[in-house]
């Protein structure tokens, strides 16, 4: 096997690895298990007949009576666990590695194929591939997270070579106005008019599964379709981006999983009518999917057979071929059925040697690589750029060469080591620059090192800089002397808009009657290396520490409340913090505090909502099972009784009639009670992020309020500059996250997580969860930082 790695990423493209069909049987569990003529080899890889002669003779003339066929596999009394692990898992992870895949059941009628391939609905435990297949996708995407994976799903059946969309949005009226057709481009073939839905999540793509089968039951009904004589195609289609954008290449794939007409040998025993014409079909495209498969284990072929019929035209990209093929047989143990079971057995050890070459379907994001492009050509201009500022050349021109330009270039020789060199030239002249302006700086100003503490807050005591290290009473007169205001004025017109950590401690220096004053208008001397005070009269400062002004840009907090005006003298011990935050949501915290509590409320109402709505969900399912259950007992014995037909309609009973009614109007039920569902998770998902921000924020400024209360000094405080190392942080993750969440939270938020998928799911959400929660707190810290920054 040839591996071949795609530059950082983990795909690998496999070349001239052939590899088999792999053939599994599944025994149906039976108590008349035919022990004296099936007999399973040790390794459960083989299985062996033997006929009596008596039964063989009369049928053919063929005296041959021991069979033993060499398989990959022999299911026998395994559970759905079982046969997903050994049938499907690997399909499915290959496939979110870019391998289509596809998983056929095979066998006669009633030999499990349906069970094996959809399950129980009804019943989480005996669910089928399709359904496990699904939650596979669905967990792999999570371990996935440097790739945006996007699955949608399809349901498509063909009977008597006409193609039924089982997840049309419309109601369920049959084949659909304009016919669906098979349509091939160069990125695959797909069925034109088939509806592909996009899955979010695990949840989702269960519910559509559900509609489907339940679509398939009303049509076997209502159009005399009978579900084991029609191919059934559920699709998987993953499409898996880098989130690194700079990467151009994509993959994508499909996983089939097909539940196979029925094989059994119809048209012989006299059939007529819709019998005969449904197994002429039958056993056409059985035996065109048997011709296709073994002319693409062929490699001599290069003409393969797929269009003979619509089977194998929609999976023409699937089937053998560059893909990973598993099929499964179905078989019955009973002696009564042993010639069909021989007749699958052959099938599957014909297909078991049919070998395959799974490729990796890999594509290219066009935007993303012209994104990539003009990027690099970017940087590369700029480089030049440089170099021809370097070299004193201006206005050379990039557009192609003439023949004596070129001629020009191939007598020059310029290699790596030049060009590293005319960068270093570049940076001695940059760092010479800056020394140069820090010496004409140093003759006019006296420099105070940025980390010296001490002497800040000594040239701050003299008023020569304000908090922000800009400088105060600058020359144009603008800056300062325009009228006292009182230290117990209120902050200017309210407004909604947020305060900045740097306005906040400004007017708290204003509140507490603090020594420095405010710098009227901003002079965009910001400290960057290192302080600069100007060499100016003491007279003036003294004059300016009892000035204060207030300037249009100071916007109150939101938060803020005319209680914190005045703050009672210092404790010499501070509150506990429980103690404190208390008082804090009386004071500064009090509006944050209502939006909290309020949004919580919100929250809380809609979770219930969810609640009841899931428990709705669940009873209609329930009785969507029941009436499916009563219409098969009601078929069964119709068909028992012999069936009424008149000119090709069939006659039901009303009893049946009712019951499809009923079915039909419970699946609308559940698809607008499910909308309603998605609808409030969305709003409870967006609620849940706002109460989120709201307990971070209200936290924060807990923190904020609480070391700026009972901490830090408050000549300290004047010192600190935005952003300072005192701010962020000191509330533990761990505390944000359980602060504020009472027990109806928790009981409403488990009520929640207990979906029809049953208990896995529990880990799957509360893991998603917590993520975003982790995340919102990253994210309110990182806009803290920021808003401190300005
Ligand atoms: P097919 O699709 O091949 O016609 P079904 O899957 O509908 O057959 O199976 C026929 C019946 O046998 C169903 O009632 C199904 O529940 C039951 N059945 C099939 N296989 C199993 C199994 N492995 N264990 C339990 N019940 C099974
Ligand atoms: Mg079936």
């Amino acid at each position: 096997m040839m591996r071949r790695k795609n530059g950082n990423k983990h795909y690998f493209t496999r070349m001239g690895t052939r590899k088999k069909v792999l053939a599994f049987v599944r025994v149906k569990p039976t108590d008349d298990f035919a022990h004296e003529m099936i007999k399973y080899g040790d390794d459960n890889k083989s299985i062996d007949i033997h006929l009596k002669k008596d039964i063989r003779r009369g049928v053919v003339n063929n005296q041959q009576t021991d069979w033993s066929f060499k398989l990959d596999g022999v299911l026998h009394n395994a559970s759905q666990d079982l046969v997903y692990e050994t049938v499907a898992k690997n399909v499915v992870s290959q496939a979110l590695d870019g391998y289509n895949g596809t998983i056929m059941c095979y066998g006669q009628t009633g030999a499990g194929k349906t069970y094996t391939m959809t399950g129980a609905t009804e019943n989480y435990k005996h669910r089928g591939i399709l359904p496990r297949a699904l939650q596979q996708v669905f967990r792999m995407i999570e371990e996935r997270p440097t790739h945006a994976i996007t699955v949608r799903v399809s349901y498509l059946e063909i009977y008597n070579e006409s193609l039924f969309d089982l997840l049309s949005t419309l109601p369920y009226v049959g084949p659909s106005v304009t016919p669906m057709t098979i349509v091939e481009n160069p990125q695959g073939v797909f069925v034109k008019g088939l509806s592909v839905h996009l899955t979010s999540q695990e949840e989702d793509a269960f519910s559509l599964l559900f509609e489907g089968e339940a679509n398939r039951i009303i049509a076997s009904h209502t159009m005399n379709k009978n579900s084991s004589r029609s191919h059934c195609i559920f699709t998987i289609y993953v499409e898996a981006h880098s989130r690194t954008l700079s990467d151009e290449k994509y993959i994508t794939s499909k996983i089939n999983l097909v539940d196979l007409a029925g094989s059994e040998r119809l048209g012989k025993s006299g059939s007529e009518g819709r019998v005969l014409k449904e197994a002429t079909y039958i056993n056409k495209s059985l035996s065109f999917l048997e011709q296709a498969i073994i002319a693409l284990g062929d490699q001599k072929r290069d003409h393969i057979p797929f269009r003979q019929c619509k089977l194998t035209h929609a999976l023409k990209d699937s089937l053998g071929g560059n893909c990973n093929m598993v099929l499964l047989t179905n078989i019955y143990g009973e002696a009564a059925q042993l010639e069909e079971t021989l007749s699958s057995l052959r099938f599957a050890s014909r297909m078991k040697l049919v070998t395959t070459e799974p490729a990796i379907n890999e594509k290219y994001d066009a935007e993303r690589m012209v994104k990539n492009l003009e990027k690099e050509l970017a940087l590369l201009k700029q480089e030049l750029a440089i170099h021809d500022s370097l070299a004193n050349r201006t206005l050379v021109n990039y557009d192609p060469m003439d023949e004596i330009q070129i001629a020009e270039i191939n007598s020059q020789i310029i290699n790596l080591r030049q060009i590293q060199e005319v960068f270093n030239q570049f940076r001695v002249v940059l760092s010479q620059q800056e020394q140069e302006v820090e010496s004409a700086l140093r003759r006019k100003y006296t420099l105070i090192d940025k980390n010296d503490f001490a002497a800040i807050s000594a040239v701050q005591k003299a008023g020569i800089v304000d908090v922000e290290g800009h400088l105060v009473g600058e020359p144009d007169g603008q800056g300062f002397g325009l009228g006292v205001t009182p230290f117990s004025a209120k902050p200017g017109k309210k407004s909604k808009s947020k305060k900045t950590f740097r306005e906040q401690l400004s007017s708290l220096a204003r509140k507490e009657g603090a020594s420095s004053p405010v710098s009227g208008k901003e002079l965009d001397v910001s400290m960057s290396k290192t302080q600069m005070t100007p060499s100016s009269k003491e007279g003036d400062v003294k004059d300016m520490i009892m000035r204060e002004r207030e300037t249009s840009s100071i916007e109150p907090l939101p938060s803020d409340s005319p209680k914190e005006e005045l703050r009672p003298p210092r404790p010499s011990t501070p509150p506990p913090k429980p103690v404190a935050f208390e008082d804090f949501k009386n004071e500064r915290g009090s509006e944050i505090n209502r939006i909290f509590k309020e949004n919580k409320s919100i929250l809380n109402e809609r979770r219930k909502r969810a609640s009841e709505t899931t428990q709705r969900i669940n009873a209609i399912k329930r009785e969507m099972d029941v009436t499916k259950e009563a219409l098969n007992f009601q078929k069964s014995l119709r068909e028992k009784q012999g069936e009424y037909e008149n000119k090709g309609l069939m006659i039901i009973d009303e009893e049946e009639f009712l019951l499809i009614l009923k079915l039909k109007d419970l699946k609308k039920q559940y698809r607008t009670e499910y909308q309603d569902l998605r609808d409030l998770r969305a709003e409870i998902q967006y609620c849940q992020h706002l109460v989120d921000q709201c307990r971070h924020r209200l936290l924060t400024e807990f923190d904020i309020w609480y070391n700026e209360s009972f901490f830090i000094p408050e000549d300290l405080q004047m010192a600190l500059k935005p952003g300072g190392n005192i701010r962020p942080g000191m509330v533990p993750v761990s505390r944000l996250m359980s602060l504020g969440e009472d027990d109806q939270d928790k009981f409403s938020q488990l009520q929640q997580m207990l979906l029809p998928e049953g208990p896995d799911s529990i880990s799957f959400y509360n893991a998603k969860a917590k993520t975003e929660q982790k995340h919102n707190y990253l994210k309110t810290m990182m806009g803290l930082q920021q808003a401190h920054r300005k």
